[in-house]
């Protein structure tokens, strides 16, 4: 039975339900704020090339010879098929010891969204998509309530692809090696905005360390596409009160591009 978005507020937390006027402003999130993080001077993206598909895992992909990271200097020249082939293989960093299946991640491949989380989890490594699981349906419920949902418009991924042992936090080696194929999908996916889901994902995509609360509300950039930052589902599975932040975060998320979308054209 699919729920209704009122129904997906509720079961997030939200409540009682309220609704955000056109033209109104919260006054806690300006969207006039400057920009508070510079392109990371990435090379220029390139373009997609597939097109867009459902929401569905990826298909299995052929063994190939093991990578080391040697194997990763010619990560920003591949495509699609040839990034999730490498990535199935890998063996840049230690998580691939004791992985299942490495999980590339799940979604359109032309999106407007982007949501990258931590790793996967044990659910995920078994299943090889990311967010299944409690987190997971957390998540599709907050992507409910914003009217979106994985595999329309919507890509998810991870910073690192491979399960870290008993879901503990990756090191920042494993993200320093992985980072190269978490750079390409962005560069091929090219969505129209990022959302950061926890401070994993925000170490591994704008090198910052502060706390979650002081980053939150604010517009970030990455390659020139405008980055959000949340908590991660399964932080907000744990402390149920910040679960109301980050419904705030997700609608000023949806106000970033609508303005990414529609500049302001200067006089
Ligand atoms: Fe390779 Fe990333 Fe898996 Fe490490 S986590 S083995 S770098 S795919």
């Amino acid at each position: 039975m699919s729920l209704s978005r009122e129904q997906m507020l509720v079961e997030m937390g939200i409540s009682p339900i309220w609704v955000l006027r056109e033209n109104e402003q919260p006054a806690a999130e300006s969207v006039t704020a400057p920009l508070a993080v510079a392109a990371t001077g990435q090379p220029e993206l390139a373009p997609p090339l597939l097109q867009p598909t459902a929401a569905q895992p990826a298909p299995p992909i052929a063994p190939a010879a093991p990578l080391g990271a040697s194997g990763m200097a010619d990560i920003d020249t591949l495509d699609w098929p040839e990034l999730a082939r490498r990535v199935a293989t890998c063996q840049a960093c230690p998580l691939c010891q004791q992985r299942k299946q490495a999980v590339l991640g799940v979604g359109d491949l032309h999106p407007d969204w982007l949501f990258i989380g931590e790793g996967p989890g044990a659910d995920e490594d078994a299943q090889g998509e990311p967010f299944v699981g409690q987190a997971g349906k957390l998540l599709d419920n907050m992507l409910g309530a914003l009217d979106i949902a994985r595999g329309n418009k919507v890509y998810i991924g991870n910073a690192v692809k491979c399960r870290p042992p008993g879901n503990r936090t990756p090191e920042a080696a494993e993200l320093a090696a992985c980072r190269p194929y978490l750079e390409r999908q962005i560069a091929l996916l090219k969505p129209k905005i990022i959302v950061l889901l926890g401070k994993v994902a925000v170490h591994s995509v704008l090198h910052d360390d502060k706390s979650l609360a002081s980053l939150r509300g604010k517009r970030f950039e990455y390659a020139g596409i405008p980055v959000v930052v949340t908590y991660h589902p399964a932080y907000l599975l744990r402390n149920l009160p910040d679960k109301a932040k980050a419904w705030e975060d997700l609608l000023f998320a949806r106000r970033v591009l609508r303005e990414a979308a529609s500049p302001v054209l200067p006089f």
